[in-house]
């Protein structure tokens, strides 16, 4: 099907097949071969695919109405859902602004931050600081306040220029601390961020909770939040919460923030809000944000034509409401044990499994050259697509990734399948998985040797 397409963004030298077909865990492709779809595309699909109820959700919704523009109308799964996101998220975050994604939502949040400050007479305060090896989206504000280097690379000119803030990589300190012993060192980067540019320039500092694509499922250490809160007010910088990944139950908690006992002053959120089964995202807002907009009688000027889409709110609705019915916030983080201690079972002495992490069901794998030493592989040898382009072939989708160190080296898949998964479904995937990462690994053994 890549032959002749008219279709942009494919891979011209990839032949994909064409998706027929989803149930629960699984995909079906058109020639009826299935996958265990253990990372729900780019961590998005929480519910499994094509559960009824939500699909009802959209069809009813349909049925009234398609679409009216939020300058003209509002409508009631809108409404309905920022109520249901004021009662999930930490608290305060009781407003809810609806786009259409991650990106947006991330924009939406550096934009807003700098308009709080300009409100509260400080229009001097626009940069917001992220950290390296992260991601938060592929529009030109979200990729500056990201640390990707890859992704950056290309639009370096066009993206405005921030210090570098050290992440919260305790497998690879980069201050050469045992987590055990160390003094934060990491989360004082910030502070030695902010006032290289000054703290009169800075308005927001974003980071995710867990670090999903750039880092593979990056637990930060458990004090790590609380300094980085401490920093942000000791300095008048808001603190913004990418949780476009593990918002949503993926971490066993409805939002991930919450297990590091932090109120941030926003939250983006995106994949896990609708499940997939529509595009959306949300930047939710603390109270004292939109306190300052209103009673200045002022309003946040930005948008987008879709923003609380009626398609888009009622399927977030239907997606909370079926994960509150079912359970499947608890049972991400029971289903997230039995995932992480089968993973470690299988793969604890395997001498290219660097490291094996995450929380809930959002899980992730770093590999490695060598155990001992931590030596990732060389960039070149691919092994992180390879292992992907494997498991694929052996029906299971996991997420792979590279440049988790640099931007070149480093090689990670993050595994996130949906919260319905079961016992023996997690057990399937593992076996899968250990069998394609040996295949990989053989596939490449003259290679690595060398
Ligand atoms: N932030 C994070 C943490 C993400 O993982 C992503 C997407 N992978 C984004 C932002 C951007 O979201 P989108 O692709 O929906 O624009």
């Amino acid at each position: 099907m890549n032959e002749d397409t008219h279709v942009f963004y494919r891979n011209p030298f990839t032949t994909y097949p064409v998706i027929a077909r989803g149930e629960g865990a699984y995909l079906f492709d058109t020639k009826g071969k299935r996958y265990l779809d253990a990372c729900g595309g780019a961590v998005v699909s929480a519910l499994g695919h094509n559960v009824p109820e939500v699909v009802e959700a959209l069809k009813a919704q349909l049925d009234s109405v398609e679409f009216a523009h939020t300058s003209q109308f509002t409508n009631p799964p809108q409404e309905q859902l920022a109520e249901l996101l004021a009662e999930l998220s930490p608290g305060g975050l009781n407003h809810a602004y609806f786009v259409s994604g991650g990106s947006e939502a991330v924009e939406s949040a550096i934009k807003m931050a700098r308009a709080y400050w300009v409100q509260m007479g400080r229009p001097e305060k626009w940069m917001v600081i992220g950290r390296e090896q992260s991601y938060h989206g592929n529009t030109l504000g979200a990729l500056a306040a990201g640390g990707n280097r890859w992704r950056r690379a290309l639009y370096e000119p066009m993206l405005y220029q921030r210090p570098r803030v050290s992440p919260c990589y305790c497998y690879r300190c980069p201050f050469d601390k045992d987590p055990a012993h160390c003094a934060l060192e990491c989360a004082d980067d910030l502070e030695r961020a902010i006032l290289e540019v000054g703290p009169e320039k800075v308005s927001a500092f974003i980071a995710e909770p867990i670090v999903g694509a750039t880092a593979g499922a990056l637990v930060p250490h458990e004090n790590y939040f609380r300094r980085i809160r401490e920093i942000c007010d000791r300095y008048d910088v808001l603190l913004i919460a990418d949780e476009v990944m593990t918002g949503l139950g993926r971490c066993g908690t409805w939002f991930a923030i919450k297990q590091f006992g932090v109120v941030p002053d926003m939250i983006c959120m995106a994949k896990g809000l609708a499940a997939g089964y529509v595009p959306i995202g949300a930047t939710l807002v603390h109270n004292h944000i939109v306190d300052t907009f209103h009673n200045r009688r002022n309003v946040f000027q930005h948008g987008h034509t879709y923003m609380g889409h009626p398609l888009a709110a009622a399927a977030g609705v239907a997606v909370i409401k079926y994960m509150q019915q079912h359970k499947l916030v608890e049972r991400s983080k029971k289903m997230g044990e039995e995932l992480i201690t089968r993973l470690r079972e299988a793969l604890h002495d395997h001498p290219h499994v660097g490291d094996i992490r995450g929380r809930g069901l959002f899980c992730g794998i770093e590999f490695v050259l060598d155990r001992a030493t931590k030596h990732p592989f060389e960039p070149e040898l691919a092994f992180h697509r390879i292992l992907g382009e494997t498991a694929f072939a052996n029906g299971l989708i996991i997420y792979p990734m590279g440049g988790t160190l640099d931007g070149r080296r480093g090689d990670h898949v993050l595994i996130a399948p949906p919260f319905i998964i079961t016992k023996a479904q997690i057990g399937r995937l593992v076996e899968l998985l250990v069998k394609s990462i040996d295949a990989t690994v053989a596939k490449l053994r003259e290679r690595i040797a060398a």
